[in-house]
């Protein structure tokens, strides 16, 4: 027997199991048998096919769950139709309320709440008692408050319709929280599918859904696999799809519901870096590191996976860390001794260990604790790899289990270059005592949240989401809420007006050279040249549109640009971003400000070149006005479009920077061909995107006149570069193209569908707002819809007070 002194040096504990009776007994009492819940009803599962559910840290089967097939989703679909209006009806409080006994009610039960989702999911019972059921209750508070004030905070907005959500297995009842909240607050009503891994807690909460009275249909849940899921996405009266899971089905998501019209959130996988530098306090790392990594058993979407450490203290850190993993305790979940649970399932451990051995295989350095590990069950002991050679999945790939990769940087530019070495975006973490370098590099990383000498915070009052292939979408704060709002719609894009018998501009019977556009001659009054990297150049193939005015007549030639004019303006715009989004906003809004003077200066001889197409000289000089008015309000917007700082409760400042997404491309409206650019271009450039920009199809000859109004200013060079020609040609080599972060197409539902089929690549963001409802003479009173999606969110958490 131990002396209490050597108690004290040794830290020795036992054992301090929670009582996992409650779980069983709610188990016991649906006699371990579920179906779905529809329609305010829960159906008996006698009859239908079921799946096992596991015990992960025994293995032992303790429930079967109804896989749901095509027509449960269509009873549940037809279910959240069927609330919406009685729901909206209920008015704001009427929701607001409802959220909140939601919330309560979480609360009351949190012990089962908890335990349940320990016994399914192998999380440790500490964690799931002290950090999933909590910030779930939180989630309803702070959203219930949202329902209360969505008709003072979003005039006139409704919620989006039916949503579909589809939720994996890592955080079960926390992600359903995450989903559920926003979208009922809404006033959107919901079909959700949890994991078939973890489907318990989600079973609970329906039930308390009854509880709380909840009208029948708003909530409505259905279990199944990733078949059930796929049904869910490809149903036609959903309106929007929200998805937490692999990038994998993330893209097969955005394939599926391309030019369907449904809005889609993707929360995806990631693979983010924790970045110390030699000041960091190293004892608050090795902490951080244990909450970052070893956190839920390293299967967290942000787990902080890839250890960047700056040279100096490489060693120190690796050796402070192996002495801290020597204390890590792996075991039963319901232990609250345990610092490590199980692996949600025997499929994920085998995986983790087959990328674990394939990077030993390759030279790794895999290192573990000697502590021993249980038995039964799924169980994987903390991991740190050194020596991971950088191509190697092990540094690439997600693993999503307690395993670290670990290398060194020199400068902080190193850094931020390794850091940025992904294809993900998701979170980051940095590590420094020095404010200023902190500072310095979290609007330089490349990721949806950044926390500054902490990891793995969440709050309802934040968004959460990722830039990249780590998706995009936001969850929490009032970005999260308002993926939810419907948007108005547009209609589709026809020209208005006479414009509507307006013919593309086609290519000449003689396939002119680019010579013959140089002079203008034969009755054509106009060409224009491609313009790539602040200079007009000749397209790769010499090959010329012909543009006809309204009436018919040939009036000017454009050059058919081609995949290569569009590769080196992607080249040229990517070379220009960095600098461009570093500037000041009061740089940029003085930058257009001056295209608008300079536009002021011409708008006459631009109304009458635009009359010779259109024929109405009043509609063009409308058009000039309307455009230079519209540089205005993005110049006005462009320091004004700022983010905020999130009430999260914690001692910290959660900045939401309001970020530029990098290189755009964009399709112009083909109505209103001179104003529709810059209506289009410039809210992306006062946020700091750089542009491809293919002008309008219909009368693409307005963009001379732009063109000569950028050299006349002070635009640097490849900020904006304009590639006339043919959308079909153009299309896919935009959308397909791995450097372009965002695209913009005003056009047809046809070209939209084919933009977001083809952006699954490396998961650009879609604009395929179909857009000629849209009142482009005014269009500046929907400039918050241009603005947001000119921008992403970036949420850096900064610790403060002793
Ligand atoms: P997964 O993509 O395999 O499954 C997620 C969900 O999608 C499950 O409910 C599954 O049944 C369903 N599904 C599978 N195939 C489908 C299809 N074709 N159509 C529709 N639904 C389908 O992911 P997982 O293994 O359950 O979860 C782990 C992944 O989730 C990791 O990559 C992790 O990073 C990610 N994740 C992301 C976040 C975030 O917020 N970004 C949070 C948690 C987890």
């Amino acid at each position: 027997m131990p002396s209490i002194s050597d108690l004290f040096v040794s830290l020795e504990y036992g054992p301090a199991p929670e009582n996992a009776g409650v779980a069983e007994t709610w188990l016991d009492a649906h006699a371990r048998r579920f179906g779905h819940f529809i329609d305010g009803a829960r159906d008996a599962a006698e009859d239908a096919e079921t799946f096992e559910v596991y015990r992960p840290s025994t293995g032992e089967v303790i429930a079967r769950v109804a896989q749901g097939d095509d027509d449960v989703v269509d009873r549940a679909v037809a279910a959240a139709r069927a609330a919406l209006p009685e729901w909206e009806a209920l008015g704001a409080a009427g929701r607001a309320d409802l959220l909140y006994a939601l919330s309560r009610g979480i609360q009351r039960r949190a012990r089962l709440f908890a335990t349940l989702e320990s016994l399914d999911n192998g999380k440790p019972i500490r964690e799931s008692r002290d950090l999933d059921v909590p910030l779930v209750a939180r989630h309803f508070y702070h959203h219930a408050g949202w329902a209360q004030l969505r008709d003072q905070t979003h005039p006139g907005r409704q919620g989006v319709g039916v949503v579909g959500q589809i939720i994996p297995w890592n955080f079960p009842l926390l992600m359903l929280a995450w989903k559920v909240a926003p979208a009922l607050a809404a006033g959107s009503t919901v079909v959700l599918k949890p994991a078939e891994y973890t489907p318990l807690t989600a079973l609970l909460f329906a039930e308390l859904c009854e509880e709380v009275g909840l009208p029948p249909g708003v909530f409505n849940l259905v279990n199944g696999d990733g078949r059930t899921g796929a049904a869910i996405v490809a149903h036609d009266d959903v309106d929007k799809i929200a998805f937490t899971g692999s990038t994998e089905v993330g893209r097969e998501l955005r394939r599926v519901t391309a030019g369907s019209g449904k809005r889609l959130s993707l929360e995806l996988g990631g693979k983010s870096p924790f970045v110390v530098f030699e000041d960091a306090d190293l004892d608050a790392v090795v902490e951080g590191v244990v909450d970052a990594i070893w956190f839920n058993q390293g299967q967290v979407c942000c787990a902080g996976s890839r250890i960047l450490v700056q040279e100096g203290v490489e060693d120190r850190l690796l050796e402070k860390l192996r002495a801290r993993m020597e204390t890590l305790r792996v075991g039963d979940p319901l232990d609250k001794a345990v610092d490590l649970g199980a692996i949600v399932d025997r499929v994920q451990l085998e995986r983790i260990e087959s990328m674990v051995a394939g990077g030993a295989r390759e030279g790794a350095t895999v290192w573990t604790p000697s502590s021993t590990m249980p038995d039964t069950g799924w169980f994987h002991p903390p991991t740190i790899c050194t020596d991971v050679d950088p191509g190697s999945p092990l540094w690439t790939e997600e693993i999503f289990g307690p395993v670290v990769v670990m290398r060194s940087f020199r400068t902080p530019s190193e850094a931020v270059e390794l850091a940025n070495d992904t294809r993900y975006g998701l979170a980051a973490s940095i590590w420094t005592e020095n404010l200023n370098v902190a500072l310095d590099i979290a609007p330089q990383v490349k990721a949806g949240t950044v926390w500054v000498n902490c990891t793995n915070l969440f709050d309802a009052a934040s968004g959460f989401g990722g830039y990249r292939e780590s998706g995009f979408g936001r969850e929490g704060g009032e970005e999260g809420f308002e993926e939810y709002l419907a948007r108005p719609n547009h209609g589709t894009d026809q020209p208005f007006g006479p414009e509507r018998d307006a013919r593309p501009a086609e290519e000449t019977p003689d396939a002119a050279s680019a010579g013959a556009a140089d002079s203008a001659g034969g009755g054509l009054d106009r060409t224009v040249k491609l313009y790539v990297g602040g200079r007009q150049s000749r397209p790769d193939a010499e090959y010329l549109l012909r543009v006809r005015s309204l009436d018919g007549d040939p009036i000017g030639e454009v050059p058919r640009g081609t995949r290569k004019d569009i590769r080196n303006a992607v080249e040229a715009a990517r070379k220009a971003q960095g600098g461009w989004a570093s500037r000041t906003a009061h740089n940029r809004a003085q930058i257009l400000y001056y295209l608008a003077e300079n536009l002021s200066q011409r708008e006459s001889e631009i109304a009458d070149r635009l009359a010779r197409w259109s024929g109405d000289g009043d509609a063009s000089r409308a058009e000039v006005a309307a455009a230079r008015r519209t540089l205005f309000t993005y110049a006005a917007w462009a320091d004004k479009w700022d983010g905020r700082v999130h009430a999260t409760p914690f001692r910290n400042v959660t900045l939401a920077m309001r970020e530029p997404i990098g290189v755009a491309g964009l399709f112009a409206p083909r109505a209103a061909p001179f104003l529709g650019l810059a209506a289009t271009l410039a809210p992306l450039l006062a946020l700091g995107n750089t542009v491809v920009a293919v002008p309008s199809s219909v009368n693409p000859l307005p963009a001379a006149d732009w063109i000569q109004l950028f050299e006349t200013s002070d635009i640097p060079a490849g900020v904006v570069n304009i590639v006339t020609g043919v959308r079909d040609d153009l299309a896919p080599t935009l959308a397909d193209h791995d450097d372009v972060d965002a695209l913009w197409c005003f056009g047809t539902r046809e070209e939209g569908a084919e933009i977001e089929r083809r952006s699954t690549g490396n998961l650009k963001r879609t604009w395929c707002a179909l857009g000629a409802g849209r009142d482009w003479l005014g269009v500046h009173s929907d400039a918050e819809e241009f603005l947001r999606e000119a921008t992403q969110i970036k949420n850096i958490w900064v610790p403060y007070g002793a």
